[in-house]
């Protein structure tokens, strides 16, 4: 255990890692600090090759104590190349790190395996969360496996599979004639009142740690490289964030050298608030009033992490880019076709957004581009229409020959 404490990027205040916490006073979200020195010292980044065949095998990154670890295998996520669609847009390497193949079909369960085994290490018993539909999903199935309660509100719009895991996994479901933004007050409320945990996006600590992961093992993946370009799709950003996070503290622990991808944040122009706010060169974002796209996930009108996505934006030389729903639905039924990928909406997005770069000239076609695909397409199958002709049991089938 390196685990040294918690930090605020903000006001620089330490807080202890050994209750539960939520935000700092100054009300930034705190960040988990370790002693990479001590870490460096002990480990050979190869050692991790041989660690488990999850995400924890980089345990030593992680604030949770080895025997408290809540886990269904998520992590170590495959990566692959998008030859096919990388060739249409004049580009020779679009990887994507899949991220739907974890437990609950998205990277949330990251996230939640190291906040629910935190959690339940210090103590909570009741954790509560608003939700655009895969947190709530993912942090309903972990806190089953930790024996915690668990209280999720979500727009009731959001997709019906994720309102279904949450009832399947025993989570206290209620749906918002609302936004993410509205169910979070709604929740606020009762934690107050009720003594729940706030396990919302980025008010506990450990959510990040959980997706840091994510930049560890694509660095490894690599060989101890990064890519030119790493896309993600940014909602509150927190995968953004933690990615970020992973390069600076393996490049403190002198597994990777001081090069950096470019970090690139893409929203849909139906909620775009970081997009705005790098455009106007601005540090922290503005509400966005009537957030609407396709893409739930990314619908997050306003970040508690906005400063800390802009940064790394700014400091890697990134920016942050907007794609309207069609691209988005494009992409994504394009990506089908060329390359058998099914990705979610926001990583639909994501790689519109590299297609919009291309277009503009701000990437070039040896640029080497990773794509994080957040989540499985296939929670988004209501998206789809399939209208098939139907045979009857004594019907053949009569293809008409080309030409005719
Ligand atoms: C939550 C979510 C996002 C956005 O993630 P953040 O880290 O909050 O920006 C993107 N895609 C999918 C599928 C998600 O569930
Ligand atoms: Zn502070």
């Amino acid at each position: 255990m390196y685990l040294t404490g918690l930090e605020c990027p903000r006001c620089k205040e330490k807080h202890a890692a050994d209750r539960l916490q939520n935000l700092c006073h100054c009300g930034s979200p705190l960040l988990v600090r370790y002693d990479i020195g001590a870490l460096a010292r002990d480990i050979d980044r190869d050692d991790v090759l041989r660690g488990r065949d999850d995400m924890w095998r980089f345990s030593s990154f992680l604030p949770v104590p080895e025997d408290k670890i809540v886990s269904l295998g998520e992590g170590m996520t495959p990566l692959y190349s998008l030859d096919g669609f990388a060739g249409e847009i004049g580009m020779d390497c679009i990887t994507i790190k899949d991220e739907g193949y974890n437990p609950t079909g998205t990277f949330k369960s990251r996230g939640a395996s190291c906040g629910i085994s935190m959690a339940a290490h210090l103590g909570a018993e009741t954790v509560a969360m608003p939700t655009a539909g895969n947190a709530g999903g993912a942090w309903s199935a972990y806190a089953a496996r930790a024996g915690l309660d668990c209280v999720i509100a979500m727009p009731e719009d959001a997709p019906e599979i994720t309102m279904k895991e949450c009832a399947l996994y025993g989570a206290e479901t209620y749906l918002v004639r609302g936004l993410i933004s509205d169910a979070g007050r709604i929740i606020g409320t009762a934690c107050e009142r009720y003594g729940w945990f706030d396990v919302s996006t980025l008010k506990e600590p450990y959510r990040i740690e959980g997706k840091k992961t994510m930049g560890l093992e694509l660095a490894m993946q690599l060989d101890w490289d990064v890519p030119d370009a790493v896309v993600y799709p940014a909602g509150g950003g927190v995968g953004l964030i933690g990615i970020w996070k992973a390069l600076e503290e393996l490049e403190l622990a002198g597994w990777i050298g001081p090069e950096r991808p470019r970090m690139i944040a893409v929203q849909s122009e139906g909620c775009a608030p970081l997009v705005r706010a790098f455009e106007d060169g601005r540090t922290d974002s503005d509400f966005w009033e009537g957030a609407e796209t396709i893409a739930g996930g990314i619908r997050v009108p306003k970040a508690l992490g906005d400063f800390l996505v802009l940064g790394a934006l700014y400091d890697s030389g990134g920016r942050a880019v907007e794609v309207s729903d069609d691209e988005i639905m494009d992409v994504l039924l394009t990506l089908a076709r060329t390359d058998g990928s099914f990705i979610c909406p926001e990583a639909a997005a994501a790689v519109a957004g590299v297609k919009r770069m291309r277009e503009e000239g701000d990437l070039t076609r040896d640029d080497e581009v990773m794509v994080i695909n957040t989540g499985s397409g296939l929670k988004y199958a209501d998206l789809l229409e399939a209208d098939l002709p139907v045979l009857d049991k004594e019907d053949e089938i009569n293809v008409t020959p080309e030409g005719e």
